[in-house]
């Protein structure tokens, strides 16, 4: 559904008639930087059925005879906008969706299937955010006695969430490294891992860094389960200065949670899970090792090696020291990737947001992985 109204921009009066693609999951929002000022303009609604919120700008009445004469913007919470089209009356996002549907013959009821699924990823994460809070703060005796809840149910919910993210494009690369996992004797490293008195935290602070934000993240997610190509000219409708740091913040924790195929990587191949390929080389040298190495070690392996596929040192280091810049006219951000931020490199908005799905996708699979070394 798609509904119309018009606003006025709060800073310069601009005014625009918005079309806003009401999206399924909630609470759900879309922005926009205003043509004429760049203030940041965001739309969209906290719950079903809730009233239409507005940051930025002001609900405003129109009279017939200037209805044509105002800027049309169109806004979509949970699809990409082609950017020729962002001012196009007559433009649905949902077609492009169809469109796609039709070409890669999807069935419609394979479709509504994600969709609804899709639809339940806030409500299961809200299930599970206090749980795994007291786990990672106060222990699996707390757990018990505040949520009531046993380490092994609350794993149990982790998964379900877990399915609603990864269902569609990453399903194979879970079950690759599941199967992995299960092949492997990982007595020594499972014992290695719970007694990381951090995993818990680390696990915790991946979800809610991605969370707290995660309506910002959501106009890729349906292209990327389905494996469309998001192409260069689309355009996701974010704040990017509420988003231009997480990717580097989940770059961190995922970094840090691959020691876990590191050691599966060395049990693999015949050693402890603390020895590696060098044998001067070890745990707690790798523990302390430049981030952007962290994947080295498993990146030969063809069950783990897709883990590295969205781990990019530039795009942590070119977001997380105040070193981008968006480009409202083109929706591409310019990021600073060297020292000194001299080397340039553009990303298109879109790209940064799929790039920011797909690692919160893997430190997903790492920690439920995780969970499972601690069950
Ligand atoms: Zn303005």
């Amino acid at each position: 559904m798609t509904y119309s109204f018009f606003i006025e921009c709060d800073d310069c009066s601009k005014k625009y008639r918005i079309r806003y693609g009401l999206g399924n999951n909630y609470p759900q929002f879309a922005s926009f930087q205003c043509d004429d000022c760049s203030k940041n303009i965001e739309i969209g609604h906290k719950e079903f059925k809730g009233k239409i919120i507005i940051k930025g700008a002001k609900h405003i009445e129109v009279d017939d005879s200037q209805y044509w004469d105002v800027t049309v913007q169109n806004l979509h919470p949970e699809i990409p906008t082609h950017n020729n089209a962002k001012n196009d009356p007559y433009y649905f996002q949902t077609a492009n969706v169809f469109q796609n549907a039709f070409r890669n013959n999807l069935e419609k009821e394979q479709f509504q299937e994600e969709q609804q699924r899709w639809g339940t990823f806030n409500s299961k994460w809200d299930k599970i955010e206090m749980p795994l809070r007291i786990l990672s703060t106060k222990g699996e005796i707390a757990l018990r006695e505040v949520c009531g809840l046993k380490f092994r149910e609350l794993f149990n919910l982790f998964n379900e969430w877990l399915w609603t993210f990864t269902s569609g494009e990453l399903e194979d690369d879970y079950e690759n490294i599941c199967d992995e996992y299960n092949s492997l004797e990982l007595t020594d490293a499972k014992l290695y891992i719970r007694n990381d008195n951090k995993i818990f935290n680390r696990i915790y602070e991946l979800c809610n860094t991605y969370m707290k934000r995660s309506h910002q993240f959501q106009s890729t997610i349906l292209y990327q389960k389905f494996g469309w190509e998001v192409t260069e000219d689309m355009t996701a409708n974010v704040n990017w200065e509420e988003i231009c740091t997480i990717y580097g913040d989940l770059y961190e924790i995922v970094g840090d949670l691959f020691v876990i195929p590191t050691i599966m990587n060395n049990v693999k191949a015949g050693r402890n899970f603390d020895e590696f390929k060098t044998v001067e080389f070890s745990l707690s040298k790798y523990i302390q090792s430049d981030k952007a190495k962290r994947a080295m070690n498993f990146e030969n392996n063809s069950n783990l090696s897709f883990l590295a596929n969205s781990y990019f040192s530039w795009l942590r280091n070119g977001t997380h020291h105040k070193n981008s810049f968006l480009n409202i006219e083109t929706n591409e951000v310019d990021l600073g990737t060297g020292k000194g931020s001299t080397i340039q490199k553009k990303i298109s908005l879109t790209e940064y947001v799929k790039s920011t799905n797909e690692l919160f996708g893997v430190g997903l699979i790492l920690s439920s992985i995780a969970l499972n070394m601690n069950k």
